[in-house]
């Protein structure tokens, strides 16, 4: 199937899902109703839940599931929906204190019968659980800690909503109701087994030895993974997996990067990591022969998905990894087709891979720009940040046939992203990898 079709039916099983619990009250014997508005605020709270649920399939990492729109765009959904299925959640009392007042009197601790403790529970965890990643960066939440408590409030909320569900037990009576729940909550529980027990399992037995670790320019590390008793990953240039260092491949800590390496050489794999916090600051450190294990290939950034006469490239610090990996891979391929790559770094010294690239121009045809924020005095390449005078300087004539690649910091895709649409160039054409999607 097409990656469009894909993606259509994707979301036509989402939406499915999400109603799913209300076509289901309409199979059987219904219940006497209970007036308008408290019938809606049920199927805004089944809704809600549905979504809940469906959040353990999108941060699984299912292959078929991102492949048609990336992984980031599915973070990026996951996030967004988590906070429709909560303002859903928060209607169904909401309407219901409203629609009917006396019902308020299921707010009191004493009288209220037991269920309602799992409704409240569920809300108020569920707040937590927004909350906490809204403001992870700001709060200063270890990744670590915010990602092993998100996993475990995620599995709290729905569990007292399931409680709460079963306690009122108005909709879920019958055999057809029960046996679609069951199903459905233990679709949630395998997608959680599949990804904390089976896929490590997997990994387990396709380990990676970390044969070498090469200083880079630009306070960066190049882990050469060489696959220990299997033929290792098979990826497109531009891609990138999450890596484990270490002993075990259940360990919660694990780091997304892209591939520096060539995609036609999956023998032995290369990573580069840029120092930035506590895990990547000390990845210098790990000692040779350390066993890693990696979770890939993901993403869409990749030139393999785009043709054109050319390709442009607009890079900016250690974004330059997985635009290595397209060119050694280009190379590899002996591609002919002509390439340009703007470079952005703070100083002549920190371009990392600056000699690699210099090689590659002779293998390609690539034209490498550089420009630097902090130029010495008898710099004469370009200065200061990528812009859309210093890209029409360069640009070929067909430049609006061309597909572009940025990979950067997030405030730098933004502005090229803004001086390409000056240029003219259509965003369509433009494809973006961000580092700080999660
Ligand atoms: C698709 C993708 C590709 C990437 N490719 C590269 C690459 O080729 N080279 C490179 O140097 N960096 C790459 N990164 C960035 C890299 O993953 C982070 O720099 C690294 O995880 C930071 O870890 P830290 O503990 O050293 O830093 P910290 O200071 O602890 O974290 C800095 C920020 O990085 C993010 N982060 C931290 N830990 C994780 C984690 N376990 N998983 C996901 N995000 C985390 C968080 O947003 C955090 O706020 C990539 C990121 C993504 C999303």
């Amino acid at each position: 199937m097409r990656p469009l079709l894909y993606g259509i039916f994707w979301i036509g099983i989402y939406l499915l899902i999400i109603i799913a619990p209300l076509l289901v009250l309409l199979i059987g014997p219904i219940p006497p109703g209970r007036g308008f508005w408290r019938e809606f605020s049920v199927g805004l709270g089944f809704m809600g839940l549905s979504m809940m649920g469906l959040q353990f399939f999108l941060t699984g990492r299912f292959k078929y599931l991102t492949s048609p729109y990336g992984i980031d765009v599915v973070y990026h959904f996951h996030r967004q929906i988590s906070t429709i299925a909560f303002a859903l959640i928060l209607l169904h009392p909401l309407i219901l204190f409203i629609s009917s007042p006396v019902t308020l009197t299921l707010l009191n601790p004493i009288s209220s019968p037991w269920w309602m403790g799992g409704g409240a529970g569920a809300l108020v965890v569920l707040a937590i659980l927004i909350l906490t990643s809204i403001k992870r960066k700001e709060w200063n939440i270890c990744y670590e800690s915010w990602r092993l408590t998100h996993a475990l409030l995620s599995i709290v909320v729905v569990g007292l909503s399931l409680i709460h569900i079963e306690g009122v037990g108005y909709y879920v009576q019958g055999p057809l109701k029960r046996w679609f729940w069951i199903g459905l909550v233990t679709t949630w529980i395998l997608s959680l087994v599949y990804v904390r027990v089976i896929k490590p399992i997997w990994m387990l037995k396709r380990p990676y030895t970390i044969e070498e670790i090469i200083g880079e320019r630009g306070k960066t590390w190049t882990l050469v993974l060489r696959p220990e008793g299997h033929p290792g990953i098979s990826f497109k240039p531009g891609q990138f997996a999450w890596l484990k260092v270490g002993k075990s491949p259940f360990a919660i800590r694990e780091h997304p990067f892209s591939f520096s390496s060539s995609a036609m050489k999956s023998e032995k794999i290369e990573i580069s990591i840029k120092e930035l916090g506590d895990f990547t600051s000390t990845i210098g450190e790990v000692p040779r022969e350390t066993r890693a294990y990696l979770d890939g290939p993901y993403g869409t950034f990749t030139v393999d998905r785009h043709t054109a006469p050319g390709y442009v490239f607009i890079v900016g610090g250690v974004g330059i990894s997985p635009i290595v990996s397209i060119l050694r891979t280009l190379a590899d391929r002996h591609e002919k087709r002509p390439l340009l790559l703007f470079y952005s770094s703070k100083t002549w010294e920190e371009v990392t891979f600056r000699e690699e690239l210099e090689n590659l121009t002779q293998r390609l045809n690539l034209r490498v720009i550089h420009t630097l924020t902090n130029p010495p005095e008898d710099w004469k390449g370009e200065r200061g940040r990528i812009d859309a005078e210093m890209m029409a300087r360069y640009l070929p004539e067909n430049r609006v046939d061309c597909e572009y690649f940025i990979c950067g910091p997030d405030p730098m895709q933004m502005a090229v992203k803004e001086a390409l649409q000056k240029l003219g160039l259509p965003l369509e054409k433009v494809q973006s990898e961000s580092f700080n999607f999660i």
